[in-house]
């Protein structure tokens, strides 16, 4: 499978349109020697504007056309007549591309929802006619203002795919070790200077060629909910996970404690977090002997399933990956989508390749997500057993 499925990422220059110039004029006809001035003001220059858009699930489509300008307002002229106000520049981006400075590296925004619009670049105000600038005592105004200048700016913009495993854990719980311990591709965000501090995402391999996405979010800390610390920027990326994995070392005093800690925390930023499945991962297990593990065993909240991991050792590792796969494809955890043609595709996970599969199969079609799968299967053709081509 593509890593660039999953990670995408492209640069663009952006321009917004300069104002238009203020017109200075005099009015003149035929029987009235001396009009008055009558310069029209300058139009508008247009804004670049990104969009989210849920049509779109990468950004390949920015990725050869690298320049995005607005139009310039038009000039205003004379009769009072306005310029033109300049077109914006709509940028369409995936729900979730993240969006920086290329130069500073320095964070911008982030494009989330669908219809959501972020003006990336104002475009310059046109300028004011001479006839703005007649007064009683000035009523021949030989000059007009300029438009404003356009800006420019080049972004890098990222997408942030939505992943199937969230860690979640505080720092040093051992995070980014599991995940580079069980995750074959390298997420090619990990080469981008700036973003060491974003989630890193990793494609975990099962058996017969399966795989799910496991992000690592880092520093979620006490009172990461309230903005402190490393803040709501990096919880939100987890917000739509299909399930969480929370991790504890081994070594902790008190491990349902610190577990309750981060389920405290999650569900202060986002209550619906509750509703998510999850799974406790008791890590470092490598610095506990049989007896000790035996003793915790005892102690481990009994809502949550939970599996010992040393992600040095591989010790219940693929234990860890059954439980995963097997909560990720749960029937409490299924995911409905409805293709525009009347078609539903009932499938579990990864609408990402479900999409592109399509477009490989010639279907460019639009995939809609459905709350309730049983309320759906009445109205639409279902497509119950849709194969992605390599499990076929
Ligand atoms: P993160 O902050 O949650 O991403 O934690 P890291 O993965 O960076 O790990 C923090 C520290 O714990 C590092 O020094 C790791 O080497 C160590 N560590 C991670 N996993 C294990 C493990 O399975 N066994 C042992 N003994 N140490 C581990
Ligand atoms: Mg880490």
């Amino acid at each position: 499978m593509a890593e660039s499925n999953f990670v995408d990422y492209v640069k663009i220059y952006c321009r917004s349109g300069k104002g238009g110039r203020g017109s200075m004029h005099m009015h003149r006809a035929k029987y009235v020697p001396n009009g008055g001035p009558d310069g029209g003001d300058g139009g508008r220059g247009g804004d670049v504007i990104l969009r989210g858009n849920r049509n779109y699930w990468t950004l390949l489509h920015l990725k050869f056309d690298r320049h995005a300008f607005a139009g310039h307002g038009g000039n205003g002229s004379k009769c009072k007549s306005y310029g033109k106000d300049g077109e914006d520049k709509i940028i369409d981006v995936p729900c979730g591309t993240v969006v920086y400075n290329a130069e500073t590296g320095e964070y911008i925004c982030d494009v989330t929802a669908h219809e959501q619009e972020v003006v990336l670049l104002k475009g310059g105000r046109g300028g004011l006619g001479n006839w703005r600038f007649r007064t009683a005592t000035r009523q021949a105004p030989r000059f007009a203002q300029p438009g404003e200048p356009m800006q420019e700016l080049t972004v890098i913009m990222e997408l942030k795919l939505l992943a199937d495993v969230g860690l979640v854990g505080f720092p040093n719980a051992g995070k980014s070790t599991l995940l580079s311990a069980v995750s074959s591709a390298r997420p090619k965000i990990a080469n981008y200077p700036f973003t060491t501090l974003e989630p890193n995402l990793g494609i975990v391999s099962y058996r017969e060629g399966k795989s799910f996405v496991m992000a690592d979010i880092p520093g979620i800390i006490e009172g990461a909910s309230e903005g402190k610390g490393l803040g709501l920027r990096f919880l939100r990326h987890i917000e739509r996970n299909s399930l969480l994995l929370f991790m504890v070392p081994g070594d902790t005093d008190d491990i349902r404690h610190e577990y309750e800690v981060l389920l405290n925390e999650l569900a202060t930023f986002n209550p619906e977090m509750m509703d998510k499945q999850r799974i406790l991962a008791v890590t470092k297990c490598d610095m506990l002997d049989e007896e000790l593990i035996a003793m915790l065993e005892e102690t481990l909240p009994d809502d949550v399933p939970h599996v010992f991991i040393s992600s040095l050792t591989g010790q219940g590792i693929s234990q860890l990956k059954d439980l995963l796969w097997a909560a990720l494809n749960s029937e409490s955890n299924k995911l409905a989508a409805v293709i525009h043609d009347d078609t539903l595709v009932h499938r579990p996970k990864d609408m990402n390749r479900l999409q592109q599969e399509l477009k490989d199969m010639g279907e460019d079609m639009e995939i809609e997500f459905v709350d309730d799968w049983e309320e759906e299967e009445e109205e639409y053709e279902v497509l119950e057993d849709f194969e992605y081509e390599d499990e076929a």
